[in-house]
């Protein structure tokens, strides 16, 4: 991956934040088209083209087949020019993110009562996930309990959900998952949402659930940027790092999948700019979030140790293995886990047809530091710990903003490959 080239794009445009008018104001992108070009053997070329286009924005990282990019409405006529073999993503941006953003109101359950399917029907505004969890917690009270992992930079609480089965609170090896660290990705909270929901429902009632909620010990937190995620919702809908300012700093932001406590020191896969997405802070582990989250990290390693964990994000679909640092450099188990992605691929695949790419995360798509699962593997020593990239794929007619008609099959289809993969890794 040209990773230099793409950071030097993004910082000739200013990356995203500079498109912020006021503190208050939201950014509609009314009018932005967005395009995928096909790459191929002329990514340098292609993203060369791109950046003539000052205010365009590149989107994804992952640019060796394709470059997804935001048009703003005065450089379309110019990005058509360019004749670059491309196909429209979104017609209209701004007309994509409001149908999005067109929450249903979210009625809490009655008393200890399951919350509706229906909360899958669309996208959510952040206090309304706040309730949901509570409801769903006072759903299952004896075998589940809400916990903070720590606090945000702007103080919101980093809560998650703990479900244990038939041995008692505590007394397994952890599963672990992680939604929402980039704020924009709002199809991973759903996703980690479903599956809760379907843990919580399928105890009593199927026996492939029981199973392995009796063998292991499941730690959600749904939002580990809780104030990206807000910020997302009410100004700008790609907003991507934490809110984090700095002194001397006019960029807001560092990307807290790059701030954890390890290989944070190596210079390729991630960004020393601050206005750059992919800003690794100035010292490891130096985000407000991390600091609760590590601690609440070791203490589920130091504990019954961690089995599995998956970092939740999108898009491109990808089930990504360590490790992130370094291309060469496997995990001792590297076989096994690669065995058992390829299989999670097949059985998420079967329920409606979505492949995900399969392989190590920095061989398979690009180098990345301070990442989340490398230091789960080494430090935390859990077994398996990998990125899973949800929808859209790369074939998809839309990039950013995913239609909420998708939100229950991406659920539907994780769900389905997790509960094969848990009942046998
Ligand atoms: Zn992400």
């Amino acid at each position: 991956m040209k990773l230099s080239a793409f950071f030097a794009i993004l910082s000739a445009t200013s990356a995203l934040g500079a498109r912020v008018p006021g503190a208050n104001s939201k950014i509609t992108y009314d009018g932005y088209k967005a395009f995928r070009i096909h790459t191929g053997e002329n990514e340098a070329l292609v993203k060369s083209k791109v950046a003539t286009l000052k205010e365009t924005i590149n989107f994804n990282m992952d640019t060796a087949e394709h470059l997804d990019v935001v048009v703003p409405p005065k450089e379309v006529e110019a990005f058509v020019a360019l004749g670059l073999d491309s196909v429209v993503i979104h017609e209209d941006l701004g007309a994509d993110i409001r149908a999005e953003g067109d929450f249903a109101p979210y009625e809490s359950a009655a008393s200890a009562a399951v919350p509706s399917i229906t909360w899958f029907n669309s996208y959510h505004a952040y206090a309304d996930h706040v309730t949901w969890f509570r409801d769903i917690q006072a759903a299952f009270p004896g075998n589940s309990a809400l916990f903070s992992a720590g606090t945000s930079v702007q103080g919101r609480d980093i809560f998650g959900i703990h479900l244990w089965g038939s041995g008692g609170k505590g007394s397994k090896p952890a599963v672990y998952f992680h939604g929402t660290v980039h704020a924009r990705e709002w199809i991973s909270a759903k996703v980690v949402e479903y599956i809760t929901y379907q843990l919580v429902t399928g105890y009593s009632t199927d026996s492939a659930v029981k199973a392995i909620l009796d063998k292991y010990d499941f730690y959600i937190i749904p939002f580990v940027n809780p104030d990206g995620f807000v910020y997302s919702q009410t100004t700008n809908r790609l907003w991507r790092k934490n809110r984090q300012t700095r002194s001397g700093v006019s960029c807001v932001g560092t990307d807290i999948n790059r701030n954890w406590p390890y290989k944070w020191e190596l210079t390729n896969g991630a960004s020393t700019d601050p206005c750059a997405e992919t800003y690794k802070g100035r010292a490891a582990g130096d985000t407000a979030e991390l600091q609760g989250v590590v601690n609440f990290t070791k203490s589920l390693a130091a504990g019954k140790g961690i089995k599995l964990y998956i970092d939740w994000h999108s898009y491109g679909n990808y089930i990504l293995t360590p490790y992130g640092y370094s291309c060469s450099a496997r995990p001792a188990n590297n076989a096994r886990q690669l065995e058992l992605a390829r299989n999670l691929n097949t059985k998420i695949q079967a329920v409606s047809g979505t492949r995900h790419t399969v392989g190590g995360a920095c061989s398979t798509l690009y180098a990345t530091i301070g990442d989340s699962t490398d230091y789960l593997t080494d430090v935390s020593k859990a077994e398996f710990a990998w990125t899973i990239e949800l929808r859209p794929g790369s074939s998809a007619s839309n990039g950013f903003v995913l239609p909420v008609a998708q939100i229950l099959p991406s659920g539907q289809e994780q769900w389905e490959g997790m509960k094969w993969l848990i009942a046998n890794m």
